[in-house]
């Protein structure tokens, strides 16, 4: 009787333990987190790739030299959506199209901008 007792037990534990084992999700849960963002891994509504509108919208940024919408500098959000356009200097840490250290002459039209001052 105690054997049978003891087998029941430990047939218990081994269900216990594979259903612990079995719950573990396989799936990861970043589906929901990626819901309601755009392809470029930020809210489509403040991506100026999605949402081209933003760029005439929003104006130009005088002190970046590039429209406001499109400004990483303003919009340090906007790092995410440049690196999954691929458009990402790594070695400067800045939008390739917007680093000033490879485009030198991005920094002159900011002083041009600076100098027409109204
Ligand atoms: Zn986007
Ligand atoms: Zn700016
Ligand atoms: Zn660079």
């Amino acid at each position: 009787m105690r054997q049978m007792i003891t087998c029941c037990c430990l047939s218990l534990c081994f269900v216990a333990l594979s259903a612990i084992s079995g719950c573990k999700p396989s799936n990861s849960p970043s589906a929901d987190a990626v819901a309601g963002r755009c392809p470029h891994d930020i809210k489509a509504e403040k991506c100026p790739f999605c949402t081209p509108a933003l760029i005439e919208s929003d104006g130009f940024c005088g002190g970046h030299g590039v429209a406001e919408a499109l400004c990483y500098q303003c919009r340090p959000y906007l790092k995410t959506a440049f690196k999954a356009k691929g458009d990402w200097c790594k070695e400067h840490e800045a939008p390739d199209s917007q680093c000033m250290t490879c485009h030198p002459e991005l920094k002159a039209k900011i002083d041009e901008s600076r100098g027409h001052g109204s």
